[in-house]
């Protein structure tokens, strides 16, 4: 039967309270929705320990044992509950901060009962805290299988919606099926990937015998997820190649050879050439291309784009390049018309604060084409903004840029201008079949010769004077350097405070030796910020202290050092990115990740991977794997938004790949899924994806 269309709050055991609280707290309104809500982890519930054998470093688990009286202690906010459990093999201290009047009523002293808790040790003695506690039923058949516990809310647990509330929600929805749910892969399939099915799969992941029948529901689910994923972008890849027709760039002409021949600052890396190529062949077959660019901060992504804009003028086509931020913006500018000056191409700068005259300007030249490049920012994006023919549409740092905004350019021309996507933000493999599985990608695997990793070490904050020691010796080289502070959002006050009270730091030890430094952040005037960007990209100042402002594409090769305030508030791609802005010229450059002495695991993990290498596409992954890809940059505004419900783009590289091929295999076949015998998937995909994903469209 169908469990899309029953709602939670029919059930007696959720009534309309529980059901308002469920779908506040997890979105969960359906049975279906909420058999999708899944367990984070499952206990053993089929033997009992001995106090004897606990130790903190077990996960939950149960004893039966003798409670004493609850005795409660403790003033104020501090007060508690405590009671001692027996079992003659050694005592264990029960512990409640609140609902223990409850529960005082209703503990027999002396009487046996089961606990469930997570040992941990306090003072030197083990105890649980918020042990689950039920009489001891000596005729109760031992509980079978494992025990599934859910996340929960505050808000949920104060409406009594603890993990055990939810299991029973979980049960009392089967009981209410009278049928089967509905199998949601076609016959044939099943089969022949030998899966469970969907009926058993759910019931199996909420109630499981045993590891074995878990693994297997498991992967039925995550199989199933990832394949319709896969299905549904594939086929949107196919169905483009198919049917949008593109500009076709047939001729490389004088632009692009002129450039060749006489105007390149250097020669390409083959990683460059190799692109290129990719590219050229891409926009030369009569389809429009969707193209990512994926290449690490500082692989040269910028002259890929300008050559293949010059093969869009080439074809008599205008090209755009759109940065996130208006100082990008501005030195993509200058870096694109100082490459094509001598070449005579007209380069207009577009941003949010360029002068009404000005802008009258460039919107007539792109309207007679007189204008042939255009760097700008979101104000390109502007309906007055309309190009007599555009060509290519380059989009720098692409995950700033949102589904709607794309859809915009798309809509400026009758046919499409091709699309090229950069970003320096690598994407981990899965994540980017994932979300970009529509997509054909260039990766730029290769540095500008000459590159030299950047040298990074942690350091306490204890030692900052032997860290400013070392950026005074970079500063006497004739060297700059970037003093970085968190700042988490524009609003935090406090982030402002510490970032002023760094700046005068800074000062006050630099200052007197004769080092001047500016301050660039987000509260400033744009025309503020350029200003004090200029000041230091021409080395009047030669300290820059900043927040993430200039985490994105700033170029001053002869910043050899970076220094970060409390980086364990960073995350590592925001690390990896800001490292990136030094060691852009020849000579070695260094990062100086302070931190305060203790920090938590995952910010130790962060600084470690940090120190340990400089590929961007190892902590790429290093950091799905610790935030799990609904938080990797550029996941969340991507419009997916990554709501994978079971499986996980960190661990499950193997059943992705193999969804992945089963998708294709079948599109080759029957790119439109007409066949009966694909019935099923086609109404599958037609669902799942007009219902719960606000499916991204680039172009
Ligand atoms: P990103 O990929 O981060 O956008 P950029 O395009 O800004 O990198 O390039 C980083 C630096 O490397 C720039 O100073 C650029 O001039 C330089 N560069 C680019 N390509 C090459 C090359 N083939 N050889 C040497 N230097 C290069
Ligand atoms: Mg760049």
């Amino acid at each position: 039967m169908e469990i899309d269309n029953l709602y939670l709050r029919i059930l007696p055991e959720v009534g309309a309270k529980k059901a308002t609280l469920l779908e506040q707290e997890l979105g969960a309104r359906t049975f279906e929705e909420m058999l999708y809500h899944l367990p984070y982890r499952y206990v053993d519930r089929t033997r009992f320990y001995t106090i004897a054998e606990l130790s903190a470093s077990l996960p939950h688990v149960q004893v039966r044992a003798r409670v004493s009286r609850l005795v409660i202690t403790g003033e104020g906010r501090r007060q508690h509950a405590v009671a001692t459990a027996d079992d003659g093999t050694g005592e264990l201290e029960l512990v409640w901060f609140k609902g223990y009047k409850y529960l005082a009523g209703k503990i027999v002293p002396g009487a046996e009962y089961v606990i469930f808790g997570k040992p941990t040790l306090f003072n030197s003695k083990l105890n649980v805290v918020h042990p689950e506690i039920e009489p001891f039923d000596a005729d109760a058949r031992p509980r079978a299988g494992l025990q599934a516990l859910y996340p929960t809310t505050g808000k949920m647990k104060k409406g009594y919606l603890n993990s055990k509330a939810i299991s029973n929600i979980q049960a009392a929805i089967f009981r209410r099926l009278h049928e089967r749910v509905n199998e949601t892969l076609p016959a044939w399939f099943i089969r022949e990937h030998r899966l469970v099915y969907l009926h058993d799969a759910l019931y199996t992941v909420h109630f499981p015998r045993d590891a074995g029948e878990l693994d297997r529901a498991l992967y039925r689910l995550k199989f199933e997820e990832l394949f319709y994923i896969q299905l549904h972008v594939l086929k949107q890849k196919f169905r483009r190649k198919v049917c949008f027709q593109g500009h076709p760039f047939t001729v490389v002409g004088d632009y692009f050879h002129r450039f060749y021949d006489h105007y390149l600052p250097f020669p390409l890396t083959g990683a460059q050439k190799r692109v290129i190529r990719e590219i050229r062949r891409d926009c030369g077959s009569g389809k429009q291309m969707n193209r990512l660019l994926q290449g690490d901060v500082g692989s040269g992504k910028t002259l890929v784009a300008v050559m293949c804009m010059l093969l869009a003028l080439d074809n008599g086509f205008q090209a755009c390049i759109m940065a996130p931020t208006a100082i990008l913006a501005a030195q993509h500018h200058e870096t694109i018309s100082g490459l094509l000056r001598e070449m005579g191409v007209n380069v207009g700068l577009l941003t949010g604060s360029t002068k009404k005259k000005e802008r009258e300007k460039i919107h007539a030249g792109l309207a007679d084409g007189s204008l042939q490049v255009l760097v700008g920012t979101h104000a390109l994006l502007e309906d007055a903004v309309s190009f007599r023919e555009i060509g290519l549409v380059v989009i720098d740092e692409q995950h700033r840029f949102g589904v709607a905004q794309r859809a915009k350019l798309w809509g400026k021309n009758a046919v499409p201008p091709h699309v090229l996507v950069m970003t320096a933000t690598p994407i981990p493999r899965t994540l980017a079949m994932t979300l970009y599985g529509d997509l054909d990608v260039s990766v730029i695997d290769e540095m500008p010769p000459g590159r030299k990793p950047v040298n990074t070490r942690h350091v306490h904050e204890e030692r900052r004077f032997e860290a400013y020691a070392f950026l005074r010796g970079e500063l006497e080289r004739g060297r700059q350097a970037y003093v970085v502070y968190p700042l988490i959002s524009e609003s935090e006050t406090m982030d402002y405070r510490n970032l002023e009270e760094g700046y005068e730091q800074v000062n006050g030890y630099f200052g007197p030796l004769g080092f001047r430094a500016g301050i660039v952040h987000g509260r400033l005037k744009a025309a503020e910020k350029e200003e004090q960007m200029r000041r230091f990209v021409e080395g009047e100042t030669r300290i820059l202290v900043a927040t993430t402002v200039i985490e994105v594409g700033v170029n001053v090769p002869n910043a050899t050092v970076m220094l970060v305030e409390s980086a364990e508030r960073f995350g590592l791609s925001q690390l990896h990115q800001l490292r990136g802005r030094v060691g852009r010229g020849g000579d070695q450059a260094y990062c100086i990740l302070m931190t305060s002495y203790r920090i938590s695991a995952d910010s130790r993990k962060r600084i470690d991977t940090m120190t340990s290498t400089n590929d961007g596409f190892v902590i790429a992954e290093a950091d799905m794997k610790l935030r799990g890809a609904g938080d990797v940059d550029g996941t969340r505004q991507s419009g997916l938004a990554c709501n994978l419900r079971v499986a996980d783009l960190g661990k499950d590289e193997g059943i992705l790949c193999q969804a992945a091929r089963t998708a294709s295999e079948i599109l080759e076949k029957d790119p439109e899924l007409v066949d009966e015998r694909n019935a099923v998937l086609a109404v599958q995909v037609k669902r799942i994806f007009k219902t719960r994903v606000n499916w991204r469209y680039i172009s």
